[in-house]
């Protein structure tokens, strides 16, 4: 059996060698080939089209709005995710320089006798994203209209786990949709939402199975939290055998039943003064990209003929 680490490595050669990823200098971190971001926003739009005829999930019709937001969000509203309790190691904190003409000089000379210059940067206001839904919570009003909230967002999101598997990149983008309602709304969304998802990458190609899955807790304490999250069923991962049958599955998109967590950590309440749930879908855009060209090779020219046709058509 051929090993992870040379499947990962395989992997890896042959995107760069097609061109379709640069590697950086940085593992986990590449530039994108044109033809790796025309098949990513082929897979954006399929995934923006079946949202959108999923209106019968949202209140009253009204559609999802679209939110996209910057890389990075404010620290307040990163810190009322609670995520700093559950994943320190993945977080990252954006630093700027804000001393004087003195302090810069003494950080240039550091720099020049080839030292560490990085303590002359305090942390700042802003923090990377670390999940796409998570800058919306803070930006929509605490009081929630009848019907609740249904919100798309779509953006980059951070992680720090340098890997040299191309499937774990430290900075990718997420397509999620978002609902924040009542506990039965909620629940629904994401139900539902786990057929529609298999629906949309099985018709890719993609051999996708749901599972009930736990997040990678940081710790002692995230080995409880990881229990709950699978015994109290909020977790349903898509995943797919990238790397073959005999090594661990990805996932490539996640359903997930936040309940009211999101509602209570940011005071949004419903119309009749109860605390709202939440749920969500995230597709990972560049994992499905990757898993279509894994399965299907890395030309996209040679695909199976229904699959350019969904996806190109
Ligand atoms: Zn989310």
């Amino acid at each position: 059996m051929t090993s992870i680490d040379t499947l990962h490595d395989q992997f890896r050669r042959e995107l760069v060698e097609a061109g379709l990823l640069f590697d950086t200098g940085l593992d986990g971190l590449y530039a994108r080939g044109a033809e790796f971001e025309r098949i990513l926003d082929a897979v954006d739009h399929l995934i923006t089209r079946d949202g959108h005829a999923a209106s019968d999930l949202t209140p009253a019709g009204s559609g999802y709005r679209l939110y996209r937001f910057p890389p990075v969000f404010p620290r307040d509203v990163y810190d009322k995710t609670d995520y700093i309790e559950s994943f320190p190691d993945l977080t990252g904190l954006v630093h700027t320089f804000t001393g004087s003409s003195s302090d810069h000089r003494a950080l240039l000379a550091r720099r020049a006798a080839d030292e560490s210059w990085d303590h002359h940067l305090t942390p700042g206001d802003t923090v990377m994203v670390s999940s796409a839904c998570h800058p919306l919570y803070g930006a929509i009003p605490q009081q929630l209209p009848e019907g609740g909230i249904a919100a798309e967002v779509n953006g980059y999101c951070f992680r720090h786990e340098p890997s040299p598997d191309p499937m774990r990149m430290q900075a990718f983008r997420m397509h999620e949709f978002v609902r924040i309602g009542t506990p039965s709304e909620a629940a629904e969304f994401r139900t539902a939402w786990v057929g529609r998802a298999q629906g949309l990458l099985s018709g890719l190609g993609l051999e996708v199975e749901a599972v009930a899955a736990n997040d990678p807790f940081f710790g002692r304490a995230g080995k409880l939290l990881a229990n709950g999250q699978l015994s109290n069923n909020l977790k349903t991962e898509l995943v797919v055998h990238v790397y073959g049958d005999d090594h661990p599955a990805d996932a490539i998109a996640s359903c997930n039943l936040a309940e009211d967590h999101f509602g209570r950590n940011f005071s949004l309440t419903l119309p009749d003064g109860s605390t709202a749930h939440s749920a969500c879908v995230g597709f990972g855009l560049e994992r499905i990209t990757l898993a279509l060209l894994s399965v299907h090779g890395t030309d996209p020219a040679q695909w199976p003929a229904t699959v350019r046709e969904t996806l190109f058509p």
